[in-house]
């Protein structure tokens, strides 16, 4: 690639990030090296940022923690060495809740900053990849760039809907996790904010390919990108009605509703349908299994073998509580505590357990209701995205209850894609389209249709 390119990329994002810190790293140095013998391949032309939580090799890595700050993995993930492989540059990492543990990405570790939404400087960009949607929102779309970022519970669709943005997270096990700083490993996805449909499609093609070394890597080798321009008449979408009552801003239902109609006039056949099980018992769920699963991740960083230490001194337990305290922000902590409750012997059977038992029958809910539609329709989040001032003091439950759309649909490792529908305040919503285990390609020809259909919105 043209040095030139690569050097003006990079002050570009420098700028933006000045305002809106969107960036943990921005690697000039990387990109320029790796523009100087990068092979061709179907990404050349393209740049990439990368979600802090996934290993870029020599660039700073940490999740957007602390207690990682100064990592510099000696490897590339599988899904930045593909992209790698197949000439893509990556130009930076980008800022996020705290190992993702967020949805408004002010859950920043210690030190960090957090991103702000390039529409609206004073509102949320959305978590955990805040920085992904920021930078591939604000970036001018001739200077080419796609956000690789990951989803633990909605952390793909939330940024992309409050900043207007693609989101496609993929089917679990679709695309490796190895080299992804893991959050929830049953749960962790990795997949692309895009600009637009054909560029997700795109990156996805490239992405989702077979890992040995990850054990639950499926991969395809599906060209995502056949899915484009495809006729939806006769596809049937089945709205979920009890995500566009209570809890949902009537302003963002009302887009929803416009955008349902617009399928109906295509040709494509909807329906209401009810998920109760997975409406309301899946976000509970989600949050013990995430929890549980995230507290065991950090246990590794004791301050001996992984991430930050400190001068020893003291017992085990006193240096260990020393380095943790200190590392890790205030959300990390609140999740060390309640996943280790959750899964203690004696509450184990009442936590976790159960959760793992709903978190089947949720799953058995989708199942049914994939077998009589093709897709699954719903808002994306509940709400726009709100000021940060308003949103930072509120109480955690308050924060998590903001996935509601989002918890249930990741517990169950089912593919969707959110998509710009319309503006509230001057501010996107955004709509999601959820599909079946491995069924990328219906989410892409609906959502293609769609955006080209509602150009600019
Ligand atoms: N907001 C959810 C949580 O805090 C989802 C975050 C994510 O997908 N990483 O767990």
């Amino acid at each position: 690639m043209d040095l030139e390119k690569v050097h003006k990329m990079i002050e570009v994002c420098r700028k933006i990030d000045k305002k809106l810190h969107c960036f943990t790293t921005i690697c000039e140095e990387e990109a320029i090296s790796q523009a100087k013998d990068n092979p061709a391949g179907k990404l050349s032309g393209k740049f990439f940022s990368v979600k802090d939580c996934i290993c870029v090799k020599g660039v700073e890595s940490c999740a957007g923690s602390a207690i990682l700050k100064g990592y510099r993995p000696p490897f590339d993930a599988f899904s930045v060495q593909r992209i790698k492989e197949e000439g893509g540059i990556i130009i930076g990492k980008t800022s996020q809740d705290e190992f993702g543990f967020g949805g408004f990405c002010v859950n920043t570790g210690v030190g960090f900053e957090t991103p702000k939404n390039p529409i609206d400087d004073t509102r949320s960009c959305g978590g955990s990849s805040g920085g992904a949607a920021c930078i591939t929102k604000a970036l001018p779309d001739e200077l080419n760039h796609v956000a690789l970022a990951e989803s633990t519970g909605g952390s793909i669709a939330c940024p992309a809907a409050f900043c207007g943005t693609i989101g496609l997270t993929p089917t679990y096990g679709l695309v490796s996790r190895w080299g992804l700083i893991d959050y929830g490993n049953s749960l962790d996805k990795i997949g692309p904010i895009a600009k637009n449909v054909p560029d997700a499609a795109q990156i996805l093609s490239a992405i989702a390919k077979k890992d040995i070394r990850d054990s639950t890597s499926v991969g395809s080798d599906g060209d995502y990108a056949s899915y484009l321009g495809k006729d939806i008449k006769g596809m049937k979408i089945g709205v979920i009605s009890d995500n566009l009552g209570e809890g949902t801003d009537p302003a963002v239902a009302e887009r929803i509703r416009k955008a349902v109609s617009y399928f109906d006039s295509t040709g494509a056949e909807y329906n209401e349908i009810s998920l109760p099980s997975a409406v309301r018992y899946g976000l509970p769920a989600y949050y013990i299994i995430a929890m549980c699963e995230s507290s065991t991740n950090l246990a590794k960083y004791c301050g001996m073998r992984y991430g930050a230490n400190e001068k020893l001194d003291g017992n085990f337990n006193e240096y260990f509580t020393k380095v943790r305290s200190r590392f890790f922000g205030k959300e990390a902590k609140r999740r060390i505590i309640l996943g280790t409750y959750a899964r203690m012997a004696g509450y184990r059977d009442a936590y976790y357990i159960k959760a793992m038992k709903v978190r089947t029958k949720v799953i058995e809910e989708y199942k049914t209701a994939l077998k009589k539609f093709d897709v699954l329709l719903s808002p994306s989040m509940p709400m726009v995205a709100p000021k940060i001032d308003e949103i930072k003091d509120l109480p955690p439950m308050r924060h998590y209850m903001a996935d509601a759309c989002t918890a249930p649909v990741n517990l169950a490792g089912l593919p969707h894609i959110s998509i710009p529908c319309g503006n509230h305040n001057g501010m996107p919503v955004g709509m999601m389209l959820i599909g079946d285990h491995f069924c990328e390609g219906k989410l892409i020809s609906l959502a293609d249709k769609f955006e080209r259909d509602h150009d600019g919105i």
